[in-house]
């Protein structure tokens, strides 16, 4: 066995390697970007590395530079994780060529199955099942109009060097032909250097199963059983679970099986999936061979009892599987949830800044490598910690969420539990999404097809609701009872002293206060919120609803538990500037507190900063230093996450200096251009 590993690659990914290696005994070199320098994954590894700037292609991407720390480092092998180099067989041949051994199947196995095309030609002469299509050499636009034209519509356009679920294009009619094949060939060449597409039959709800396969270099291939990936957005998977929903026996069998035929028919080595399309009747097509570790592999290893990545380090080692085929067998069922920092309402648009704060669920350790016996039944894989930053440079994956049950009612039920204690804040995730999709009629009856979320839309995206007033309370509380510690804190030691409190009760006459609350649903007229001073309670109403009593229970630090009318409410409310984020009965209420006493302080003529968004890249600078500007005019403009966002004055003024150039980084908050109110 190695005792030494570098790990390729970042996030949640190296990390989950690294627990692996350590457990083993095996010590970890990280390789880090200029951006990662303070990642995770660089803390939980034994050595790390700077290997370039943010981008990728200037660090994760760089082969040699990784070869070169691999050598220096005394390392002796490499685990590309997924994505990044995990599929470059070009990298592969240099970590033999520098006498390292590459964590993952033969060079030769990872060209075979890398061009989609090629790979289903191979599976064709292995007798494999494919979608009916032309998937040969042929690119001529009228030849393969024609090929269209013969499957019938709809068909599906892919690019064959294609991954992530970029390059696709459904076609519902010929007329649409070419400006698709045009579309889609200018995508497949940007994304991927190579702009050559097959067409097959486009399915109609169609379920994505695919099959786990793991060989050595004794020539033993086995499969680990299905996963079920067909809850998507984007053709890109979301929920991912095991064993599949509905899965006779047989048909398990027969996939698995094919699935073994395919990883053989290319000499296959390591872990591999191979990923099948299905129809609702059973019948399944190979569509194709990803030559790595899955995102999902965890909810394999979860249903299996097995560490697919120790598996991994023993198959590079030369050492033959851990277990056969007839050993294994399926123990429960387990899910896993993509945490993203994305905005579903707006189009699953990626968020970037920092996690001001992140309380996971009641995790348990990740362990591995026995039976599978987690007593809460939920695991997670985060490459963040609170505190960190999603930056606009990788993927915006904060974490996976992964839980197991005895049966897949169980998981679920964990899984929404599990969702409902997941609290983030500092940017928009898709955890409330999440949660609805979990708990929505068509996943939780596994009425399953990868048009799920869009079929279930309405259901999955209602209109913004009123925050209900247990939230409302619960901010409300919040606030009163932070201005009480600051008053107490202020009147140091005189903080017995009943006239120094700011408690709010007034002899003979209630105090009243009006608080005012806004969020999305509440953006015209906010939630006017009454409370009224009472010797150890507060009278509490919104607008013109009947007052109820509020009083409070007990309070630790930010855990809140109130009584409202007749109801015991329990809650957590974290301040973050002028958001009161509460997190109640499993959902998230941002209120924006509009504090009458916030800006007081602030004189017109103090001007101002204007500052960065998130971070990205400047790539326009339209006002000059020095020169006179309008309320509204449009000052900087920045790139992120592939969006521009506008920074424009907010008063009318004078530019007094501006900070950054065109095609400068900036860091999220930092001030872009000093400013003076006219
Ligand atoms: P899985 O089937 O494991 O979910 P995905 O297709 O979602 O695989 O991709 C796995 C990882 O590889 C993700 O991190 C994704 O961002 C990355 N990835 C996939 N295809 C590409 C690509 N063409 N270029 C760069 N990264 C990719
Ligand atoms: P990628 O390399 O991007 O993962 P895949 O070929 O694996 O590309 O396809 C990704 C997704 O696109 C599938 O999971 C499925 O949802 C959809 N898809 C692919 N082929 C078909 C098809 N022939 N009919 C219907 N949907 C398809
Ligand atoms: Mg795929």
């Amino acid at each position: 066995m190695f005792t030494k590993i570098l790990i390729a690659n970042r996030g949640e990914i190296a990390c989950r390697v690294a627990a692996t290696a350590r457990r083993m005994g095996i010590k970890t070199v990280a390789v880090y970007s200029e951006a990662d320098a303070n990642a995770k994954h660089v803390a939980v590894c034994d050595e790390a590395v700077l290997i370039g700037p943010a981008a990728a292609k200037e660090s994760y991407l760089r082969g040699e530079k990784i070869i070169a720390v691999a050598k220096a480092t005394g390392a002796q092998a490499i685990h590309p994780g997924y994505g990044f180099l995990s599929e470059n067989a070009e990298f592969a041949d240099a970590c033999a060529e520098a006498g390292l051994v590459f964590i993952g199947p033969p060079a030769s196995a990872m060209r075979a199955m890398g061009s989609k095309s090629a790979a289903k030609q191979l599976m064709e002469k292995a007798n494999v099942p494919l979608v009916p299509g032309y998937h040969g050499e042929q690119q001529d636009a009228d030849f393969l109009h024609a090929q269209a034209d013969k499957i019938g519509y709809p068909v599906l356009l892919k690019a064959s060097a294609g991954g992530g679920g970029k390059g696709m294009r459904v076609i519902e009619n010929s007329a649409q032909f070419k400006d698709a094949l045009a579309s889609c060939k200018r995508e497949a060449i940007s994304s991927f250097g190579d702009d050559k597409v097959l067409a097959e039959k486009y399915l109609q709800r169609p379920r994505h199963i695919e099959i786990q396969v793991f060989a050595d270099t004794l020539g033993n291939c086995i499969y680990l059983f299905e996963r079920d990936c067909s809850v998507q957005r984007r053709h890109q998977k979301v929920l991912e679970e095991a064993p599949a929903p509905n899965m006779p026996a047989e048909r398990r069998a027969a996939m698995g099986e094919a699935a073994v035929a395919a990883a053989k028919a290319v000499g296959y080595v390591g872990a591999g999936t191979v990923e099948f399309i299905a129809n609702q009747d059973g019948s399944f097509y190979f569509m194709e061979m990803n030559t790595r570790l899955q995102v999902e592999h965890p909810v394999t290893e979860m249903i299996t009892g097995t560490d697919l990545v120790e598996w991994q380090l023993r198959v590079a080692a030369g050492e033959p599987l851990p277990k056969q085929q007839h050993e294994l067998a399926i123990n429960g069922h387990s899910i896993e949830a993509r945490i993203y920092a994305e905005n579903p309402e707006k189009g699953f648009l990626p968020s970037i800044g920092t996690l001001r704060h992140m309380e996971t669920p009641g995790a348990v350790a990740f362990e591995l490598g026995g039976a599978v016996n987690l007593p809460a039944g939920v695991r997670i894989d985060s490459g963040v910690r609170a505190g960190d930053a999603i930056s606009p440079f990788y993927d915006p994956m904060i974490a996976k969420l992964i839980v197991w049950g005895a049966d897949r009612k169980q998981a679920l039920a964990r899984m929404a539990q599990a969702l409902s204690q997941y609290q983030i804040v500092g940017l928009a995730t898709n955890i409330a999404f999440l949660k609805r999709l979990v708990e929505g009629q068509a996943f939780s009856t596994a009425d399953l097809d990868t048009g799920l979320i869009e079929r279930n839309h309405d259901a999955l995206f209602p209109a913004a609701q009123a925050a209900p007033d247990a939230a409302l309370a619960l901010a409300a509380v919040s606030l009163i009872e932070s201005e009480k510690d600051r008053s107490a804190a202020q009147s140091g030691a005189n903080a017995a002293d009943p006239w120094g409190q700011a408690l709010g009760w007034r002899m003979n006459h209630p105090y009243l206060r009006a608080l005012s609350f806004g969020d999305e649903f509440a953006a015209a007229k906010p939630y006017g919120v009454n409370v009224s001073y009472r010797a150890t309670d507060w009278l509490f109403s919104v607008g013109t609803a009947q007052p109820q009593v509020l009083s409070l229970m007990s309070q630790d630090g930010n855990d809140i538990s109130i009584k409202l009318g007749e109801r015991a409410v329990h809650g957590t409310v974290r301040r973050d500037g002028d958001m009161l984020h509460v997190f109640t009965n499993g959902a998230h209420y941002p209120l924006a507190y509009n504090d009458p006493m916030a800006h007081a302080g602030e004189t017109e003529s103090e001007g101002g900063r204007l500052t960065a968004p998130m971070p990205g890249k400047v790539v326009a600078v339209l006002a000059a230093k020095g020169q006179e500007v309008k309320k509204g005019d449009a000052l900087v403009i920045m790139e992120a996450m592939k969006m521009e966002h506008t920074i424009a004055a907010p008063h009318d003024g004078v530019v007094d200096e501006i900070l950054y150039s065109v095609g400068d980084q900036v860091a999220d908050g930092a001030p872009l251009l000093a400013f003076k109110t006219a």
